[in-house]
């Protein structure tokens, strides 16, 4: 399988038409954001781009949304993609909101380069986003020019599916296209159009636009919206509006445990990229860890190490508390006064730290094929990443050698292996083992059971960085098929694919990211 240029065929692209062309695209828009109050958006449309070609379709994910993906990859498919072309039924809108970035409250940011073209009712019911990024400037653009590079755009693509495969909630990829056009960088650079597909686009940076401008009935609105869109459930409470910080507070949660069991650092954790949904949206310099080092930080932005690894949970209390701050003048309505109100919301967060802890420890067990909990666990997990930590253990490597370990002790060699001082982890292996025979599950179903929480194939940052090296200066998307691919099932062992599984050559590791925006 050859794809020496994005425009060409391939066997998970549908082909791109090239001549005369009457397909139409349906995608049985709604647009029910469209319809709140006209100050929750800007109405306005894509700008058009000089020469859309087509990257790729998500043929699987088209399909669960009823969309036909030969209707995408045909000539009014990519130029609906890429904004020269508004589809049937779409109301495009760029979406308001507020957010605090490293710690600073911006009172208005919004989609400076995105149009959410409208929602679609997916095979399973639920509503999903279609979103352009990159789509041209908007009312919320500021000094930004709307666009979006290459790169970052396969980065997006291959990552949020990476997150999809690997069973974590997230935004989607559906399409991208070149644009034909250079962006304006450090360098010029190709353009892009990626197609976002979010069960929502609610942030905890929405609900902060309202509550900035002292604008209750419009926090409301919007609060009623989340509810009827994620939380419906919440409505046959008799505190909605409580039950729906519940509910935000519990995704995240778990959400953010997810994160850390599979290595990843979102890198840019602020309450405009926090989803209301509990989905991971914005990659911008988002990475995984190889080495663990719980300190680690990768993005250029992040000077002060905000959102390293190991901060993450205290990020999202963070922003949560944010949330819950901008639902006081809803949740006053519920509660009866100001101070109920604050007693409320400082209860539903105190929710947030033992909901995370159980999280992560639920998903440590299963990392090390523990069926049956005991009052040990933690202790020996920790002192398991404390021992990975100090011998710069490869995150994923160590806990899928583990998984072959348990049906086959020949492989604690593989385990020792990763260690700097292999005798470190011997004692933890005896400990380990030892604790395993308190359970009467036999080798085999805790090894598979393992396998499925331990990756083989996680989007190592040398990986990525070379198929958007590959795209970038070369044109070439042979290499971006092919990893999406590997990713597509991290779970299996696939011969013939062990370089994706190992960590970077000395040469070869990245060690910073940027948000290329
Ligand atoms: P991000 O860091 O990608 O989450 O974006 C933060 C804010 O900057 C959002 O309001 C974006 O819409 C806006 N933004 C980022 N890049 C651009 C761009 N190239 N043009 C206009 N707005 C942008
Ligand atoms: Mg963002």
């Amino acid at each position: 399988m050859t794809v020496p240029t994005p425009f060409s065929k391939s066997s998970e692209t549908p082909e791109a038409s090239t001549g005369p062309d009457c397909t139409t695209v349906d995608f049985f828009f709604e647009n029910t954001y469209a319809q709140l109050p006209e100050r929750f958006y800007a109405r306005t449309n894509p700008m058009p781009v000089a020469a859309p070609r087509l990257i790729k379709v998500n043929i699987e994910l088209a399909r669960s949304l009823g969309v036909d993906p030969d209707e995408l990859a045909s000539r009014q498919g990519i130029e609906i993609l890429a904004g020269n072309r508004i589809a049937a039924g779409s109301d495009p809108i760029a979406l308001a909101y507020a957010g605090h970035q490293f710690g600073h409250f911006v009172p208005q940011l919004g989609d400076g380069r995105a149009n959410l073209l409208g929602e679609v009712l997916s095979r399973d019911g639920i509503r999903y986003d279609i979103q352009l990024k990159g789509s041209g400037p908007t009312p919320f653009s500021r000094r930004g020019d709307g666009r979006a590079a290459l790169g970052p755009v396969l980065r997006e693509y291959i990552v949020s599916e990476a997150m999809a495969a690997l069973g974590i909630p997230t935004a989607r990829a559906l399409a991208a296209v070149t644009t034909g056009e250079l962006v304006f960088r450090e360098s010029a650079l190709p353009g892009a159009v990626f197609t976002r597909v979010a069960s929502s686009h609610l942030r905890v940076g929405t609900f902060q636009y309202f509550a900035a401008q002292g604008d209750t009935e419009a926090l409301r609105v919007l609060a009623d919206y989340a509810i009827a869109r994620h939380y419906p459930d919440a409505v046959l409470e008799s505190n909605p509006y409580r039950t729906l910080l519940d509910s935000v507070i519990a995704r995240q949660a778990r959400l953010v445990a997810q994160w850390m069991l599979v290595s990843f650092i979102h890198g840019v954790m602020n309450t405009d990229n926090t989803s209301i949904s509990g989905e991971t949206i914005d990659y911008g310099p988002c990475a995984f860890l190889e080495e663990y080092d719980p300190r680690k930080v990768f993005s250029s932005i992040d000077q002060m190490g905000r959102y390293a690894y190991s901060n993450q949970p205290l990020a999202a209390r963070w922003n949560l508390t944010r949330l819950a701050e901008a639902l006081l003048p809803v949740l006053e309505q519920e509660a009866g006064t100001k101070e109920a109100a604050v007693v409320s919301a400082n209860q539903a967060l105190a929710a947030f730290d033992p909901q995370f802890e159980a999280a992560r420890l639920a998903g440590l067990r299963c990392k090390l094929g523990l069926f049956t909990p005991q009052e040990g666990d933690p202790a020996l997990a920790e002192d398991l990443l404390k021992q990975m930590a100090i011998n710069h253990a490869d995150f994923t490597l160590t806990f899928r050698s583990l998984s072959d370990a348990a049906a086959d002790p020949q492989s604690d060699e593989k385990v020792r292996s990763l260690f700097a001082h292999p005798e470190a982890c011997e004692k933890w292996l005896a400990r380990w083992r030892s604790r395993l025979n308190d359970e009467t599950v036999s080798p085999e179903v805790r090894s598979a059971a393992m396998r499925k929480a331990n990756p083989a194939f996680i989007p190592r940052n040398h990986l990525v960085e070379a198929v958007l090296q590959a795209a970038v200066t070369r044109q070439d998307f042979q290499p971006f098929e092919e990893l999406l691919d590997v990713l597509s099932h991290p779970y299996e062992d696939r011969p013939g694919l062990e370089r994706f599984a190992v960590p970077a050559l000395p040469g070869e590791a990245v060690t910073q990211t940027f948000c290329g925006t």
